[in-house]
């Protein structure tokens, strides 16, 4: 492209919260580097500094606009450098990601050093935007729909600049239409829309051509997949449907894994389990946030389940799989959420024999529902003293669930080494998603191999290459 010639800069991204912001993160690197932008993981070279934020938690929304009045100052310092007529760089910030699609200009004003704000759905606009905002505009793109891409616009959109791991990650369907009563989500990511199984499926397949070892689906509500495409133009007549693109994905050569996340668990079709099964390459871990144990919370939260219906989905899974592992997410403290209904939390872990779960202390978002229950809310020590006993819980959880593996055999795919009193540890993951440790050479990482699990701490199991 012939805008490569114009600039020779650095960017810097900083990228907070969900796996798909990182591959936001790594489709702005991809389009960026056609206009000559090479990444640094140095923010004070940059010329370029952009903040990719999360809106799930106040924390992440806080770190972000620390981040950029820090770089506001090295910008000030450049400025004054100019005014003096020393040699200066014309360093650019932008703000993007679910912060920016719901704050908008109110970030421009908030931060007058600010040069671009950017939405989810602008992401592939960038390269206009970074003319604009070299040109010395100060620019606030935050659609609420995707812009309508033309067929060359389409090719150019899913450029990648993969950060260097085994792991691919590709999206495969963005937005939700689910409104839990505490999620931002569907504000800032918008109503579900499905990227093409044929994009997809051709992404994929680069990926394994340039060597990754994994690629992971990601959406949202990754398992309702395919819900506003057409069936009949899409999939050759077939439902358009995650268990089918998975059977697809699995065609592709080469020895590879194939992962999925998040679940949604009603959406857990008995497909989608089938379809794991047929398919080597997919992995046998499922995450599914249950968020409360309780029914009655659940149906607060707007969540279309019960506590027995996610257990039933649980048990159909762990009937269908030997090694699987099956993670969720929680929230304590949910406006209204009794001493009891919390305990049904705990008891949820226990019974459903959850491998391992994310947890948060309940976080009001402006625009949710639940925002406006403040005759509810649960009072912050209370909130920290649940989510504390939440935490152990988890803990408990763990260890249980590493302990199940010890004596077993699992193939772990290589990810890293290091060097401890004159061995290599290497560090690996099952299909499960479990973390093993085990002596072997640094020239296995990216490797396929088979670990006897010998023994199993809180968060990791250790192990020795089986013979
Ligand atoms: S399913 Fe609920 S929690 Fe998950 S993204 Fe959609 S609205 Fe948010």
């Amino acid at each position: 492209m012939e805008e490569t010639k114009q600039f020779n800069k650095k960017v810097y991204v900083e990228t907070m919260g969900c796996q798909m912001n990182k591959s936001d993160t790594e489709r702005i690197l991809g389009m960026l580097s056609h206009f000559g932008y090479e990444e640094t993981q140095d923010p004070k070279s940059a010329d370029l500094l952009i903040v990719n934020t999360c809106s799930i938690r106040q924390l992440s929304a806080d770190k972000a606009y620390s981040a950029v009045g820090v770089w506001g100052k090295w910008k000030n310092e450049e400025r004054k450098k100019e005014l003096e007529g020393k040699p200066f760089r014309d360093i650019k910030i932008a703000f993007c990601g679910c912060v920016a699609q719901q704050d908008k200009e109110k970030l421009l004003k908030r931060f007058p050093f600010l040069d671009l704000v950017f939405g989810t759905n602008n992401v592939y606009e960038l390269p206009d935007l970074i003319k604009r905002i070299n040109n010395n505009e100060r620019v606030c793109a935050t659609n609420e729909t995707p812009k309508k891409f033309t067929e060359g616009e389409i090719e150019a959109k899913y450029e990648i600049k993969r950060a260097k791991s085994l792991n691919a990650w590709i999206p495969i369907m963005e937005g939700c239409d689910n409104f839990c009563t505490y999620c931002i989500v569907p504000f800032t990511r918008g109503r579900e829309r499905s990227r093409r199984p044929a994009e997809i499926i051709e992404e994929a397949q680069k990926a394994i051509n340039e060597g990754f070892k994994e690629i992971t689906l990601l959406g949202q509500n990754v398992d309702s997949y395919g819900k506003h495409l057409d069936a009949q133009k899409d999939y050759d007549g077939r439902d358009v449907t995650l268990a089918n693109l998975l059977r697809d994905l699995n065609k592709i050569d080469g020895k590879f894994r194939i992962r999925f996340v998040t679940s949604y668990p009603t959406d857990i079709t008995d497909d989608l389990i089938q379809s794991v099964q047929e398919c080597d390459k997919v992995c046998e871990f499922f995450h599914i946030p249950m968020q409360s144990g309780s029914t009655e919370v659940l149906k607060q939260m707007n969540r279309r389940y019960t506590r027995e219906e996610y257990g039933q989905i649980v048990k159909k899974i762990r009937t269908a799989f030997k090694n699987v592992a099956i993670t969720s997410d929680f929230i304590a403290g949910f406006p209204g959420e009794t001493e009891e209904q919390f305990e049904e939390t705990l008891s949820a872990i226990d019974e459903f024999e959850l491998d391992y779960s994310n947890t948060a202390a309940y976080s009001p978002r402006l625009k949710t529902r639940a925002a406006k229950w403040t005759d509810k809310f649960i009072d912050e020590e209370t909130k920290v003293e649940r989510l504390a006993r939440l935490n152990e819980k988890n803990r408990q959880a763990c260890i249980k669930s590493n302990e199940k593996f010890v004596g077993r055999s699992l193939e772990i795919l290589v990810e890293s080494y290091e060097e401890k009193d004159d061995n290599i540890i290497l560090a690996g993951r099952a299909e499960n998603n479990k973390i093993i440790h085990f002596k072997g050479d640094k020239n296995l990482v990216g490797e396929f191999v088979n670990v006897r699990v010998t023994s199993a701490s809180t968060w990791h199991l250790r192990g020795e290459i089986a013979e």
